[in-house]
């Protein structure tokens, strides 16, 4: 910690004392440079964060800078408030521009972006108002008592202000709660919804927060170059800044800013061989795709990984139970009726009905393919139902987004495991942890301290949760790298994290040693005590048997048998449904 105050304020000296060392040229490339880096890092939010393709952040930039350029100009505005209107402005373009990230993904929204850049630099080409291809000259300096900021290098303190304010802002977000669910939704958008991140909401944010860095990078752009032309908001630039940012490591801003350095400085170096530089970082950025696809800035941490993996290694500590919650109701918590669920001509689901009581282990079981998964996708869900109802809590769930179920108490866990990979086990369980609404993000800009406090709580509270589930000594680690039961246990950690009323387990055996197992099963059982109602789709007859006290059998999309599970082995269709599989029902001597 010391040493990183050290470091920034050693930083901040130096850049502080850098214009009386350089002549009037080179203040100007640095004033460029740093607004090229305000653009990369308001880049990597949107889309090395927020996983976002945003090839329109040239056109926010332009945006911005018009905008100024116009108010001024045109409307005899001051530069501020002009620069003031520019942002918001530029904000409004970001959230349409947006609005098509709440439908379409990945490369869709790549074309839709890029589409939009292209629409925009064609408007100024043609638009009176824009000054056409001559684009608009002798915009006022912006003035400040005391200060002449039509000098360069004046100009480029009130630049290294506004850019110190905004990496840190940037840094602040990616570090607390909404960085880490935007990055969350990165990694995985389906078991982001599951764990309550607000999805739609959340890329409408990460195209916002690009477009406040657009805005604000295009009004220091106006305010420095006082002239605007549409070639400096074209495809060209686009492809530059998403080079710097790929370089340099989308998913770190400091790796975004360190890479809009590098490769402008190339970019100069080589300006009287435009052709070269071209094709120079062009090759460069395919080289950092295939060898360093972190950028720069994913190689000290896999050098710290490398170090890491030879010292000693990090334990599984055994589960700490649970206090007995002894409350207990009669209540239905989950009711089912009628569901269906057709894959065109397939019936995954076929009139399903069941309802399972408060406090309660059930168990579903059934040969492959006979639509358990696909049950539990419907309850959470994932697939909206062909036809049936869905009551959770009292309350008609049916066609409720991922989200609202997990904000109204329910938790589930994937046959295939969805860890955020990306994140470290800590935070994947803070991701759960972390109840907040995407809605509050005002508290960024206006009370930030309110975040931070919170922040504070939630890894206390996952400190716990890791402490309990004996986690602790994995906590840094990224899951991806972890052996596959801890991989589950993870899973299940983060699932309880959550704080559910019902929470989903599906085939959470599957892979699992016998000890493993065990263990499984005491968690399990745990999880219930406390207050917990627990549905669980396993293929472990065993543990089946040994936890549940009812069971539900399914077999081509129907319910063929449920009861005890003495009851239900001894049933004659699930016998006969059994036939054939791999699996052997347990009778009471092997129990
Ligand atoms: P289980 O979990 O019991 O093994 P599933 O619920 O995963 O079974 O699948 C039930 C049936 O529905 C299978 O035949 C499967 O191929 C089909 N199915 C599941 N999901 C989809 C989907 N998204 N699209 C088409 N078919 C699906
Ligand atoms: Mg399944």
């Amino acid at each position: 910690m010391r040493i990183k105050i050290a470091v920034v304020a050693g930083l901040g000296v130096l850049a502080w004392l850098l214009p009386y060392t350089i002549d009037s040229y080179a203040i100007h490339v640095v004033n460029v440079i740093i607004i090229f880096a305000l653009l990369a890092v308001g880049l990597g939010l949107a889309m090395g964060v927020a996983g976002q393709v945003n090839l329109a952040q040239v056109a926010f930039f332009g945006v911005g800078a018009y905008a100024t350029a116009i108010l001024t100009t045109r409307a005899g505005l001051g530069f501020w408030f002009a620069a003031v209107l520019a942002i918001v402005i530029t904000v409004v373009i970001g959230l349409l521009v947006g609005t098509p990230a709440l439908r379409v993904q990945s490369h869709y929204l790549g074309i839709v972006t890029l589409g939009l850049a292209l629409a925009f630099t064609n408007w100024v080409t043609n638009a009176q108002i824009a000054g056409g291809a001559e684009g608009i000259s002798a915009i006022p300096a912006p003035e400040l008592p005391g200060v002449d900021l039509s000098s360069e290098y004046l100009f480029y303190y009130l630049e290294l202000i506004v850019f110190a304010l905004a990496l840190a802002f940037g840094l602040f977000v990616v570090r607390t709660g909404l960085g880490r669910r935007m990055r969350a939704m990165r990694d995985d958008s389906l078991a982001a919804g599951a764990l309550g991140a607000e999805v739609p909401l959340l890329r409408m944010t990460a195209f916002l927060l690009a477009s406040v860095y657009g805005g604000v990078a295009g009004v220091l752009y106006a305010g420095l170059i006082r002239f605007v032309a549409p070639e400096s908001f074209g495809i060209a630039n686009m492809f530059l800044l998403l080079g710097m940012v790929i370089i340099g490591g989308r998913q770190s801003l400091i790796g975004c800013v360190t890479g809009a350095v590098a490769l402008y400085l190339v970019r100069e170096l080589l300006s009287d061989h435009p052709t070269y530089a071209q094709i120079g970082y062009g090759a460069v950025v395919v080289l950092v795709v295939v060898f360093a696809p972190t950028g720069l800035a994913g190689i000290p941490p896999r050098l710290r990984a490398l170090r890491r993996s030879s010292g000693t290694a990090a334990r599984l500590q055994p589960f700490q139970a649970y206090e007995t919650d002894v409350s207990s109701d009669d209540a239905t918590i989950l009711a089912i009726d009628g569901i269906s669920k057709h894959f065109r001509g397939l019936k995954a689901l076929d009139d399903v009905s069941l309802s399972v009581a408060t406090g309660e282990i059930r168990g579903i079981v059934g040969p492959n393919g006979s639509g358990k998964t696909t049950l539990f996708n419907v309850i959470s869900g994932l697939y909206k139902p062909t036809a049936g109802r869905v009551e959770f809590g009292g309350r008609d769930m049916t066609n409720v987004t991922p989200y609202r179920l997990s904000r109204a108490g329910l938790s589930r866990t994937f046959q295939n495991l969805r860890l955020f990979g990306d994140l470290t086990v800590r935070e994947n369980v803070l991701v759960a942890l972390d109840r907040s609404r995407t809605l509050d993000s005002w508290q960024y800009v206006l009370a930030p301290w309110l975040v931070s406090a919170r922040d504070r709580r939630l890894r206390a509270e996952a400190g716990a949760v890791l402490d309990r589930f004996g986690l602790v000594e994995f906590a840094g680690q990224a899951p991806k790298a972890l052996p596959y039961g801890i991989q589950r246990r993870v899973e299940i950690a983060r699932a309880v994290a959550a704080r559910p009323g019902l929470l989903l387990l599906d085939e959470p055996a599957a892979g699992l040693n016998g000890e493993e197992v065990r263990q499984l099963g005491e968690m399990v059982r745990s999880i219930r005590d406390s207050g917990v109602t627990v549905v669980l789709i396993e293929h472990n007859m065993g543990l089946v048997m040994s936890l549940c006290e009812k069971v539900t059998v399914l077999a081509g999309g129907r319910i063929i048998a449920e009861g005890t599970p003495a009851h239900v082995a001894a049933t004659p269709a699930v016998i006969e449904a059994y036939l054939g599989d791999v699996m052997e029902i347990p009778t009471e001597a092997t129990r």
